[in-house]
Formats: structure tokens, C-alpha cells, sequence
């Protein structure tokens, strides 16, 4: 019988009220892996009541920070106990090869440990601002924090947010995007194990309208925490005028990737086509605008069509899989509309185009990677983020026109340069308008460093010690260590 996936509050696993059911499938074979339920509006209040109150309660919020710590690493010791079996759930439901999903169960344990660490190493400052007079900067959890995270990386996301929240002590309620509940379901199953105290952590399942929308809106949430796209970003942003809650949004990209007619060719060649078909090209940060300096250009394209032909898009589970499928068909056929607009506006499709309907693939949402090149900046396939295997590739002349061509995008997520003149490519993405970028790389990263971005594509940061003072207050506290009248007003 297919698994019937329940909301956690207070502790305890339940069913929603709501009656409606959600098929949680299989996007490399439509397989119903599980039906989710909607929780109503009812239920999120209910939750986030349950963690306002377990918040003042101080069962958790007043733990100090080594007791905070040490739950934290079993959540992440758990995790590893379970790693093989997180992956191969992460890619049954979001579709992504294994390998990738490896990957991110063990970024998610690293983050809890990272956490773990920080948490227990924050000092506060101490200063004597004037003769007599001890100024305190302390740091204090903020209260309940909502968590909404996207469909991209479902474990990954959540633990982002889950980590360093409950590291500062608040209260928690996480909201999976509706097609990709499985991986958060599990940990909250593991963190069920822990010693975390009841209440602490609800997870709620459910459409964004209802119970996104609810969280956003809640005036008992002090802080929102969002991933996802920059449309709902928006939303969300009004909808959390109501008590002025805290928001950090990190949201979408169109992200450049410049290629210098000086850059190792091979290495240049390798990390453009990892920098957009990695995730299929899922991903916030994706390179999806290639930009390729004209005295390579046209070697360069030939090159990297042949290569994007030969990416062995497949099933996640199968180990020659490099590519895996597109989330649901929804997205499928919004990334297809996108690839119909390109060539409607006059780019040249080099290569791709299809969904693939063979050898097993009859059922699943897979896409060839595409390229287009002949492509203007006026065009829709050029402005807007398509979320899918889809680059874009334009040709520059020089530096200026490589930094104009970077910049003219209503986003700032990600950026990259390669080039073997190191003076060169400091400048380069020095002016780059993003903030996450790399020089020779793409997408490498790590759990230490701040991820956000600039324009469009959010407020605040992700990770790193950034990441902690999203779910921070932060307070001075001014004492007198000599007590006497000021006399001001004599
Ligand atoms: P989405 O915006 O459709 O949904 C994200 C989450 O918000 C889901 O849980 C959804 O149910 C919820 N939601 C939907 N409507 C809501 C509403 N009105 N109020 C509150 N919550 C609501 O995004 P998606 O399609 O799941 O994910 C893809 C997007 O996420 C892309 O734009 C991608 O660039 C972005 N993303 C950004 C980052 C980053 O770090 N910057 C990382 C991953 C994904």
C-alpha cells in the first residue's frame, strides 16, 4: 500500500483534517511513491501556536548553547546512519541521479555539524564604551521560525534553514514544496529520535497558497525564511508586512558564465556544461548564460554542442544516469514552452529540444540539453530563468562588453569567469552584480560560506555565520557598574 505521509506538531505524527489527498510520485517513472496530505489553514496556526508556546516555554530556546549542540550532532548522527537511504529517497522524488543526492545528504550532515560548532563558539562582545559603563552585544534566538523551501533540493534547502535556526534556539515549522515532501519527512522522522523536546519542530505538508501564505502572513512567526522562486518571493514580502517579521528570500537567477579567449579551453569547456546540466539545470545558481569571447567562440560552441550531445540523461537510480529527470511534468512542459519561445524568437537551436520518450524514459520527464546561440539579450530565453537544461550561449568582444552583457539581467544569484590572466578575471567578477561567484569553476561551494544574492534574486544570506544571524536577534545590554544619580536635570 502506498504510504499515507502525516503533519508532525507538537511531537506527534497526525493526520490533516483535510480529506484531499496529493500523489508524491516518481518523476523518472510516474510512479506514486506516496499520497501527501493538504494541511489547512487551521493546522498551520495550530502549529505555529504549538511553537510560540514551546518557544517561551524555554525548553529549548534557554538551552544553552553546548546542550543545543549536542542534539544537533545526533540529528546529524542519525543522518549518517541513514545516509544510503535519504539519497536513494531524495532522487526517487525529485528525480535527480544518485550521485547528486549523495552529495546532498552529505552537505546536509555537515551543515548540522557546522552548526553544532558554531553555535557553541559565538561569543558575545564586552566593551566599556565609557568610564563606568559595560556595553554587552549578546545574540538571542528571535522566536518561531517559518521555513518554506522549493521542489530543487528538498533535503538540502530544508537543512539550511533547520540547522542554523534550531542552533539559535527558536522554534520551527517547515513547509516542503507539495511534489517533494519524502526527504523531510524522513529527517523529521529521525529528529523524532533525538532528545530535541517536543514542540520545538513542526512539519507541516501543503500547497504555498494555504500553508505557505499562512506562515508569511502569521503574526506569531518572527521570521520567514524563504527559497523558491522571485515571484513568490514577493508575495511573501507582503504578506509578512503585518508584524514586520524578518524576512531573508533567496530566489532566482539567470546566471552568467564568461569565457575568455585566454581561459584553458578543456577546463572552460567542462565547468560551462557542469555550471547548467548538473540538476539538469535545477538549479538556483545554474550558469544558463554563457558568455564566450569571440576569438573562441565558434570553437568553443562546437565543442561544448558535441559534448551536451553525449550527457546520458537517465534515471537517477541507474549508475550510467548522468543527467536525471525533470521534477514533474508541470515543469517539463514549462521548460518545453521555453524551448518553442526560443526558436519563435530566432535563436538557433544547436542541439536538444526533445523531451526523451525512450529506452525506459517512455514515463519519466526527462529533456535533452539544449543550447541556442544567435541569441539577443531582448530575448525571453535570454532574460528570464527557465530552471532546466536550456543555455543560452552570446558572444562578446572584450572585457567591457563581457561585464555589460553579465550585468543586464534583472538578477544577481551566481556568476563565473575563466580566464588564465588572474589579474584579469579578479576584475572581472569584481564587477560582476552577484553573490555567489567563482574564477575557473562553477557551482563548487561550501557550507562556511554566505549564500544569497543580489537585484532579484533575494535579501539576506544563507549559511556560514550569515546564515545563523538570520534566526538571531541581536541586543546590547548597558550597565552602570557605579549606580549614582546622572543629575541631568538639575
Ligand atoms: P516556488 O516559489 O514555486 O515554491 C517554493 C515554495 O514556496 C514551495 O514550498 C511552495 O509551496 C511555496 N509557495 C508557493 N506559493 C506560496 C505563497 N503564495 N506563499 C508562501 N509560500 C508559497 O519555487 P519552486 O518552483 O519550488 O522552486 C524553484 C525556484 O526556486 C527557482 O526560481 C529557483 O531559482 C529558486 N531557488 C533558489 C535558491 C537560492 O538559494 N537562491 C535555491 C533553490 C531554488
Amino acid at each position: 500500500m502506498t504510504e499515507q505521509l502525516k503533519l508532525y506538531i507538537n511531537g506527534e505524527w497526525i493526520d490533516s483534517s483535510n480529506p484531499q489527498l496529493f500523489d508524491v510520485i516518481n518523476p523518472a517513472n510516474q510512479e506514486v511513491i506516496a499520497k501527501a496530505p493538504k494541511a489547512t489553514k487551521e493546522e498551520v496556526e495550530q502549529a505555529i501556536k504549538i511553537a510560540k508556546a514551546t518557544f517561551e516555554s524555554g525548553v529549548w530556546s534557554s538551552k544553552n548553547p553546548q546542550e543545543r549542540a549536542a542534539i544537533l550532532l545526533q540529528i546529524a548522527d542519525k543522518m549518517e546512519e541513514h545516509a544510503a537511504e535519504i539519497a536513494q529517497l531524495e532522487t526517487q522524488n525529485n528525480g535527480k541521479v544518485l550521485r547528486e543526492a549523495e552529495g546532498d545528504v552529505a552537505d546536509s550532515i555537515s551543515a548540522f555539524r557546522y552548526y553544532a560548532g558554531l553555535i557553541q563558539n559565538q561569543a558575545g562582545v564586552i566593551y566599556e564604551a565609557m568610564e563606568g559603563l559595560q556595553t554587552m552585544i549578546v545574540k538571542e534566538p528571535m522566536g518561531v521560525a517559518g521555513l518554506i523551501v522549493p521542489w530543487n533540493y528538498p533535503l538540502l534547502m530544508a537543512v539550511w534553514k533547520v540547522a542554523p535556526a534550531l542552533a539559535a534556539g527558536n522554534s520551527i515549522i517547515l513547509k516542503p514544496a507539495e511534489i517533494t515532501p519524502i526527504t523531510a519527512v524522513k529527517l523529521f522522522q529521525l529528529i523524532d529520535e533525538t532528545d530535541l523536546p517536543k514542540g520545538v519542530a513542526q512539519l507541516i505538508l501543503g500547497g504555498g497558497t494555504v500553508v505557505g501564505q499562512t506562515i508569511a502572513e502569521s503574526d506569531d512567526v518572527d521570521v520567514v525564511s524563504f527559497t523558491g522562486s522571485t515571484g513568490v518571493g514577493r508575495s511573501i514580502m507582503h504578506a509578512a508586512t503585518g508584524n514586520l517579521k524578518k524576512v531573508s528570500l533567496e530566489l532566482g537567477g539567470k546566471s552568467p558564465n564568461i569565457i575568455f579567449d585566454d581561459a584553458d579551453f578543456e577546463t572552460a569547456v567542462d565547468y560551462a556544461l557542469f555550471g547548467i546540466f548538473y540538476g539538469s539545470g535545477q538549479v538556483c545558481s545554474s550558469g544558463s548564460r554563457v558568455l564566450v569571447q569571440k576569438g573562441i567562440y565558434d570553437k568553443f560552441v562546437e565543442e561544448y554542442v558535441k559534448r551536451a550531445q553525449q550527457i546520458k540523461v537517465g534515471p537517477g537510480h541507474d549508475e550510467s544516469s548522468k543527467a536525471g529527470a525533470i521534477v514533474s511534468e508541470n515543469h517539463m512542459n514549462s521548460i518545453l514552452e521555453y524551448i518553442r519561445i526560443g526558436q519563435e524568437e530566432g535563436a538557433t537551436l544547436a542541439c536538444g529540444g526533445n523531451r526523451i520518450e525512450r529506452d525506459g524514459m517512455e514515463k519519466g520527464f526527462f529533456i535533452e540539453p539544449t543550447v541556442f546561440t544567435n541569441v539577443t539579450s531582448d530575448m525571453r530565453i535570454v532574460k528570464e530563468e527557465i530552471f532546466g537544461p536550456v543555455v543560452v550561449i552570446q558572444k562578446f568582444k572584450d572585457e567591457e562588453e563581457a561585464i555589460r552583457l553579465a550585468n543586464d539581467s534583472d538578477y544577481g544569484l551566481a556568476g563565473a569567469v575563466f580566464s588564465t590572466d588572474s589579474n584579469k578575471a579578479l576584475r572581472v567578477i569584481q564587477k560582476v552584480r552577484s553573490g555567489i561567484t567563482w574564477v575557473n569553476a562553477y557551482h563548487l561551494t561550501n557550507i562556511q560560506a554566505p549564500w544569497g544574492g543580489y537585484k532579484h534574486s533575494g535579501i539576506g544570506r544563507s549559511i556560514g555565520t550569515y546564515g545563523l544571524d538570520e534566526y538571531q536577534e541581536t541586543k546590547q545590554i548597558n550597565m552602570n557598574l557605579n549606580p549614582q544619580p546622572l543629575h541631568w536635570f538639575e
